[in-house]
């Protein structure tokens, strides 16, 4: 990157409030630390988000398929354990936030802002009220479902899955969505099936977001959005956040670039305007899955740490976005969402 870009991308890093609305931060702290590392945030992570320049990370707890259901809700509070231990033990890195109040706060004190979310309500099983645990822990994103069926809902598959028919909103996903509303809690419909993406669409009262999903129109798969959800989406108020997995970006996975990501925007852009795009890169290069259950999925991140954020921003510089559009796509849009159903 030539110099005078690297200072531009510097220079609007710096007065951008960057937000990664979906990091898996939480899965892989837990991981590590069970395998006796510690101080995995200071050691692995905070150098790469102030490179990036970024401000505020949702944290993902994530619970792999081999502990469900029994061990669900154990290992979501176990997440949340270690993350209270990662940050006791290594002060004034990363503060959790529980309003976009203490975030701007944990930014002026030169700390990363770290937002706690599920993503999937599998740790409550059909058990309404432990959402107000949840919630009390810190908790301020509800993802209703991962790629599976929960009580709540049913999953978006990465790819085709012998199985029946899938439904939409289940009774008590339809309560979890009211109850979640009601307690500020932001509502996330990446990885949900395209039935429970149109319920939630009728019955929410906030805008929602879908924090890691691209448009199906440019990377066939039912992680992706559709043009009419994308435009569902925006007349919800809320915003999308780019996924820069190989897989979720173009049809020519081993190839996806840089290039092919911004493609993405574009095309929100070109459906509802500027207001509803934003990154979720998801990003999981680095994380490893010690027990090796699942066969992972031959997957790489485009923007492969948070530290390359520059070449996504600069990206963004050639393909003409005004500076103000950039600060929206980097993160104003969450932080409107964010701001608007949390406080
Ligand atoms: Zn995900």
């Amino acid at each position: 990157m030539k110099t005078n870009v690297t200072e531009r991308v510097a220079t609007l890093h710096r007065k951008s409030f960057i937000i990664d609305a979906h990091f898996d931060l939480p899965l892989d702290v837990a991981m590590r630390r069970e395998r006796g590392e510690r101080r995995v945030i200071e050691t692995s992570y905070i150098e790469d988000f102030r490179a990036g320049g970024v401000d505020l990370v949702v944290g993902a707890i994530f619970i792999h398929d081999y502990f469900l259901p029994e061990m669900g809700l154990r290992r979501a509070l176990d997440q949340i354990t270690y993350i209270h231990e990662e940050l006791e033990e290594s002060p004034g890195l990363m503060r959790l936030c529980r309003t976009m109040g203490e975030a701007q706060a944990a930014r002026e004190a030169g700390e990363v802002a770290l937002i706690l979310s599920l993503e999937g309500a599998d740790p409550l099983q059909n058990d309404l009220g432990l959402l107000r645990i949840f919630y009390e822990l810190g908790v301020r994103a509800l993802g209703l479902v991962w790629s599976r069926r929960n009580f709540a809902a049913d999953g978006a598959f990465f790819k085709e899955v012998r199985e029946g028919r899938k439904g939409g909103l289940t009774p008590y996903g339809v309560k979890l969505v009211e109850r979640a509303e009601q307690l500020g809690m932001v509502i996330d419909l990446s990885h949900i099936n395209d039935e429970g993406f149109a319920d939630v669409m009728e019955i929410a009262g906030n805008p929602v977001v879908a924090s890691h999903s691209n448009c199906r129109r440019l990377a066939d798969t039912k992680r992706n959005l559709t043009d009419r959800q994308i435009e569902m989406l925006a007349e919800n108020g809320g915003v999308m956040g780019m996924n820069s997995v190989n897989m979720f970006v173009a049809p020519d996975k081993e190839n996806a670039a840089v290039a092919d990501l911004l493609d993405h925007v574009d095309h929100v852009v070109g459906i509802c305007g500027i207001d509803h795009v934003g990154i979720g890169f998801d990003i999981c290069n680095g994380f490893s899955d010690f027990l090796q259950l699942d066969k992972a999925l031959p997957a790489f991140d485009i923007v492969s740490s948070h530290r390359h954020l520059p070449a996504f921003t600069s990206g963004l510089m050639e393909r003409g976005y005004s500076h103000e559009a950039i600060t929206a796509i980097l993160g104003g849009n969450f932080h409107r969402v964010y701001q608007q159903v949390m406080g």
